[in-house]
This record gives structure tokens, sequence and C-alpha cells, in this order.
């Protein structure tokens, strides 16, 4: 029996307004992997984690309801939260015995069983909704009342906390420290566990993906009768040998990659459909000046070329990226730079922002700051170039057959036909575009891989119906 004081995982400096919670986890090595699921899906939302019962907005605890002791044991450790904290949520083995609970300690706010990790974070959210703002938020929510819970079809992975890099529009290192790594055979324990649940899509994620495993000299851990190494490309190899419920390889994305060299060794897995073909490098800017002033890593002059070396090994894969115009100092030189390195580099997939300072970032000191409109007009003239891409792109799709996981099936309209929206392998759920289905047939599902013939597209969607046979 293991019991832990809330947990001591807490994130180095929480942002004001932070929401934090604390974890009792109780019972067998199971429930503890559970633990840490829970408590990795709650940082993704921009939770920081309590070392202590006064510090937390709310205390998960998580059950063990094997042996009577054990339930004893649970139910002292329930009274104990409320007690310290008064704000808990119960979850694991013995939230299977909700009645019991409840009669023990009405005062629970709500009660989950093993394994309902949906349900246990969608109690913290309602229960301590959590702050939002794009220091807070590591995945993308898709408005600021609308916090969407990620299905069980797809799962964010993180690998990573924290960045060793000190971008001058930046304090995330100031907030989330020094970039820590999990353990690789933690990582790769919970992608098998999430696959095992019904994932067929793992979205990995951290602050900076190419970096995993740096702090911890990509030490090397037993798994499966291999030994690799917390390194990326390692951990890309040993993704793409999960299996979905189905047999499949899993849907494998990688997101915040920046582009050291050893991002190359990639390419090839995607190209052998171990990995999806899908990069998601945030590259800001293109202008040496303006990445100088930025402290960019990874900022080097080949890209280009290695963006055509990655498409002759594979062909589809998919690059966004995300891009801030009106940086200080950010001429119409640097930005007139940007604009021919975006039609050269013709990147599936853009995001661009409008530079705005965040309090404690060094970019706020930097001279010559660049009026609104001229930010505003070259906002606009970047979306110009880059819808004018994705359009092309997308056109370039009609006709193709497309593998599509489902995220939504409507109903049946008047005519009985059955519409449903989902991705391909370019699109990443919440950020980039969507696949629209018409007359799918009635034993379609969410999370579902289908086979799709692009009819048509616009500047970010496309359009099919599933193939037939
Ligand atoms: S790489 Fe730069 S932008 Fe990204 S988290 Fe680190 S400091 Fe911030």
């Amino acid at each position: 029996m293991n019991t832990d004081a809330p947990t001591s995982t807490a994130s180095p400096k929480p942002v004001a307004d932070q929401k934090r919670v604390g974890m009792v986890s109780l019972g067998c090595p199971k429930a503890l992997v559970d633990s840490e699921r829970i408590l990795t899906r709650l940082r993704a939302d921009g939770y920081a984690m309590s070392p202590d019962y006064a510090g937390a907005d709310v205390v998960l605890v998580n059950t063990c309801g094997f042996l009577d002791s054990a339930k004893e044991e649970s139910l002292a450790a329930i009274g104990e939260a409320i007690s310290e904290n008064g704000r808990v949520i119960v979850t694991g083995c013995m939230g299977e015995e909700a009645d019991a609970i409840r009669a023990a300690h009405p005062q629970v706010l709500a009660v989950t069983g093993a394994h309902q990790y949906e349900q246990v974070v969608e109690a913290v959210h309602e229960h301590a909704p959590p702050s939002q703002g794009p220091f807070i938020d590591l995945i993308p929510q898709p408005s600021e009342h609308d916090i969407k819970l990620t299905p069980r079809h797809y799962s964010y992975l993180k690998i990573s906390e924290g960045c060793n890099h000190s971008c001058s529009f930046c304090i995330i290192p100031d907030l989330r420290g020094k970039l820590a790594s999990r353990r690789i055979d933690a990582v790769l324990r919970e992608a098998e566990k999430l696959v095992a649940a019904g994932t067929n899509e793992l979205l990995v994620i951290s602050q900076d993906t190419s970096a995993y495993g740096v702090d911890t000299r990509h030490e090397t851990r037993a798994w499966k009768g291999r030994e690799p190494r917390a390194h990326m490309t390692d951990l890309a190899r040993e993704l793409g040998q999960l299996r979905t419920q189905s047999g499949h390889t899993p849907w494998v994305r990688l997101h915040y990659v920046y582009p050291y060299p050893h991002v190359d060794k990639v390419i090839p897995l995607m190209a052998e459909g171990l990995l999806t073909p899908y990069l998601d490098i945030p590259f800001q800017h293109a202008s040496p000046s303006v990445l100088k002033r930025m402290k960019r890593p990874a900022n080097e002059a080949k890209v280009l070329e290695r963006l055509r070396g990655w498409r002759d090994i594979c062909p589809d894969i998919a690059i966004r990226s995300s891009f801030v115009v009106g940086f200080p100092g950010e001429t119409e030189d640097d930005f007139k730079y940007l604009i021919d390195w975006l039609e050269e580099a013709q990147l599936d997939r853009v995001g661009a922002f409008r530079f705005e300072p965040v309090e404690g970032a060094q970019a706020n000191a930097l001279p010559d700051p660049v009026p609104e409109a001229i930010k505003e007009e070259r906002y606009a003239r970047l979306m110009e170039v880059t819808e004018r891409i994705s359009a092309a792109k997308l056109a370039a799709k009609v006709g193709r057959a497309l593998p599509v996981i489902i995220d939504e099936v409507g109903e049946p309209d008047e005519d009985g036909d059955i519409g449903a929206s989902g991705r391909s392998q370019a699109d990443a759920p919440e950020i980039d575009g969507q696949v629209h289905l018409r007359n799918v047939p009635a034993d379609v599902a969410q999370g579902d891989i289908v086979t799709a013939v692009i009819e048509e597209a616009d500047a970010h969607d496309l359009f099919g119906v599933i193939a037939q046979g």
C-alpha cells in the first residue's frame, strides 16, 4: 500500500491565478499510473500541482477498494483531505462504491470510478475551472468559454515540462523552470495505456520536443526487451511499435519540434507509416535579424533546404508552423523576407499572431516597437499569402483517397443522410482543418479511421465521401 501526500511535482512557479491540484494516491502501481496520467492531463490543461493541502484549489484522492482494510484507509484519506482542504474529488477503485463514500463523507464534490480519466478531469474542470492564457494552456482551447476535453480517440502525451531556451518574447522558462524530461518508460507506458483504452491518435507535446532528454543526458530505460534513450528519435521509433485494438499503428503527431539536425532521423519513420507525416515547428519568423532578436533556438539558415530533403523522403509530410508579425524592430524588409520565405517553404498550415508584449518578457525592452496599424497590415498580408498556399495545397488533394479519423458523427437529416467531420493526417485537432464527409454509413463511429475520397477543397477544409469497398 502506498500513500502519497499531495503531489510534490509542483510546477516551479505557478502563474498568478493558475489553478492548483493536490493528489493523494493510494493503492497498487496501476492506480499510481492512473494518478500519473490524470496529473499529466491536468498539467497539459494548464493546472499546476500543489505539494500540500493548503495550496490546492481542489484535492484528488485516488482510492483503493481491493480489501476492506484498503477501503478503510481510503475513507480515512478522504476524511483527512476534507478536513485539511474541504474541496475533494474521489476517484479510483473505491469510486465504484460511491454510495458508501457519500454516506461517510457527504461533502465530496464528485466521485468517479477507476480508469474514468475523462470524468475525473471533467470534475476538476467543473470545480476548479482552469485559468487560460498562452502561457498556461499547452493544449489549444477552442474558445475562452468552451473548454473541450480530449475525447477518448485522441490524447495528448506530455513528455517534458519547462524549457532551456530564453526566447525574448517568452516567460515560460521563468514560470515553469528548466527542461525536466519524463522517463521514457513512463511516457511509453502511458502511451500504451492510452492506446489500450481506445486512443487512435497520440499528440506528443512539450515546450521543446526535439530537446527531450537533454536534461537527463538521454538516459536509457528498459522497455520490452530494448533500451530506448530519452530522445525524440527513440521515442518516435517506440511509439511507432504500438498497435491499436484493431491492430493498426496509431497516429502519432509530434508538436513543438525545433529543427535540430536529429529531426531528420524521424522523417524515414513517417515514410514507413510508423509516425504520422506531420511536424509542428514553431518557426515564428524567417528573417535572421528578427530571429536573432527573438533568441530562437535552432535558428539556422538551411531550413528551406532541409524541408526539401524531408519532402523528398516523405512527399506527404505536412508542416505546420506559427509566426509572429510586428516583433519590435521588424522592418518592411524583414517582413518581405518572411513572405518570400513562406512562398518558398510552402507550409501546409500556418497560424499567425500580431506581437503583443507579455509581462516580464525581455522583448518588452527592445527598441523600435511596430505601430499597431502596421502590425495589422502585415498580418493581413501574411494571411493572404498563407491562405493562397493552403488553398492550392488542399486543391491538389481533390480526387485522392486519404485516411481520415472521425471526430464527430452527426444525426441523420430529413433524407436520412448522415454527415461526419474528421481530420486527415495533415490536420491536428483544434488547430488545423477538417474533412467534412457526406452520406456516411450508419456504423461509422467517432475514432474510426476511414478512407475518404476527396471531392472538394477550400482554403482550410476538405470535403468528401467514404471510399466504397
Ligand atoms: S523555446 Fe522559446 S518560446 Fe518555446 S518555451 Fe522555450 S523560451 Fe518559450
